[in-house]
């Protein structure tokens, strides 16, 4: 047996209808190098989506290679509850000082919706520690996605992921998204968020007494659908949430390290936030690992004799691995060491030039870009925005013809984006752009 039929007969795989592969084929990888994915057949294909987000400096990186290869003789893992070990103690102090001026502790899990899930669970405890018991609920954004355990989608707002769960799920305050593909007419992208940002202040100026916190995406709800917003929204979130005495999460899972152009987007607003939720490129795409940073303020707020019972007793097995730990380090390194977020402006500015033609398909609302990351969404009608209907699956045919073509490209329903690791060349660039548009026209004839 080869190894796709080996693996249909005992895989389920993730966010898949199985059944599609009846006529869709599983492409098994043997090996990665840089931008490139080989198959068994020895046939390439680009990772324009950075293998969903987590790659930022290419398969099988040399430098994050050598320093998981030195961990793995010294300690593959210690349970850290009690015990503690250089790469985490090293991490921490690192993100500590890379990340917003307010956070000063890290607490860890292993993958995003966890962290999700702490910073959920320390805002609420927060509250219950501080006498404040009657905050209890959150507050999220429409299009928002924050991950797949129950507490991380009661929070999210993508239907397809969340609708059947809903008797699962804690009720949320949703506010209307701020992302500027909406905007009507003349309004730019500034005056849509500060005009659906009354929305968000009405929520708070009337809830507070019962809401824990917000949970943001910041600039771009990614899983959503790649909607970007203004900066001026966090601005104005921030000092809400001030004036309430909310708490503001910061979920940049997705767009942290550099994605949107800073090191984390928070920098575009200038605001520091209550909690921020790290993980997906926070180990260069090599190993599951997450981070909460959160403020002096909240920690102290458990910090008591054990007998008070305001300690956080929550833990995952895998909490702070080090070879996880290492690999972060490592990638912290090629930041440090190499000018990544001032050649990204310029690997931006190329894939700006590669995908401005597509601006005027006549089946593309909007082509927008943050950053690393471009999204085009494809339209029926390009007047009206009226959307192609979902059965349609126009986004699986542009899959289709990019995987034929060489790219991978795994697009959210009708939006086609790219977000690619960041040693990705301009040639690179507009090899995938030829591959998207050729796509694009091929699925929307
Ligand atoms: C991917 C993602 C998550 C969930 O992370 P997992 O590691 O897949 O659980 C949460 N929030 C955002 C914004 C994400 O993009």
């Amino acid at each position: 047996m080869d190894i796709i039929e080996r693996d249909i007969e005992v895989l389920w795989h993730p966010c898949t209808q199985m059944k599609d592969h009846e006529n869709l084929p599983l492409i098994p990888i043997r090996r990665g190098e840089g931008v490139w994915l080989e198959d068994f057949a020895g046939k390439r294909y680009i990772d324009a989506i950075s293998s969903w987000w987590v790659n930022l400096f290419g398969h099988t990186n040399p430098r994050i290679n050598a320093a998981v290869r030195e961990q793995l003789d010294l300690l593959e893992h210690v349970m850290l509850a009690g015990f503690s070990h250089e790469p985490v103690v090293t991490l921490s102090e690192r993100l500590v000082k890379l990340t917003p001026p307010n956070l000063k502790h890290c607490f860890y899990a292993d993958n995003g919706s966890s962290a999700v899930e702490v910073a959920l669970k320390m805002s609420f405890h927060y509250w219950q520690n501080q006498g404040k018991t009657q905050k209890t609920q959150f507050v999220n954004l429409q299009h928002s996605y924050h991950g797949e355990t129950l507490g991380a989608l009661a929070v999210g707002d993508v239907a397809i992921y969340k609708e059947i769960y809903a008797p699962l799920l804690i009720p949320t305050l949703t506010a209307p998204s701020p992302a500027g593909c909406y905007a009507k007419g003349e309004e730019s992208y500034e005056e849509y968020a500060r005009r659906q940002f009354k929305q968000m202040l009405a929520l708070l100026e009337t809830q507070a007494d019962k809401i824990a916190a917000v949970i943001i995406e910041p600039l771009v709800q990614c899983a959503g659908g790649m909607r970007m917003h203004h900066p001026v929204y966090l601005s104005l979130l921030r000092e809400a949430c001030d004036e309430y005495q909310v708490h503001l999460i910061a979920d940049e899972i997705a767009v942290g390290f550099g994605r949107t152009g800073t090191l984390f987007a928070c920098e575009q607003a200038n605001i520091s936030p209550d909690f921020l939720c790290l993980s997906k490129g926070l180990t260069g795409g090599y190993l599951p690992l997450s981070a909460v940073l959160t403020t002096d303020e909240i920690y102290q707020a458990f910090y008591d004799d054990y007998l008070t019972s305001k300690a956080f007793l929550h833990s995952h097995s895998y909490t702070g691995n080090p070879l996880a730990c290492r690999a972060a380090l490592a990638t912290l390194d090629i930041f440090a060491e190499d000018n990544v977020i001032e050649n990204n402006r310029n690997l931006a500015q190329v894939m700006k030039e590669a995908t401005r033609s597509l601006q005027d398909h006549p089946h593309v609302s909007e082509v927008r870009q943050q950053g690393m990351i471009v999204a085009i969404e494809m339209v029926k009608d390009k007047a009206s925005f009226e959307p192609y209907p979902w059965q349609e699956r126009r986004g699986l045919k542009v899959y289709k013809y990019a995987l034929e073509k060489g790219a991978l490209l795994r697009p959210l329903g009708n939006v086609i984006y790219f977000m690619p690791p960041y040693v990705i060349t301009p040639e690179q660039i507009y090899q995938v752009a030829d591959i998207a548009q050729a796509g694009i026209d091929i699925a929307t004839c």
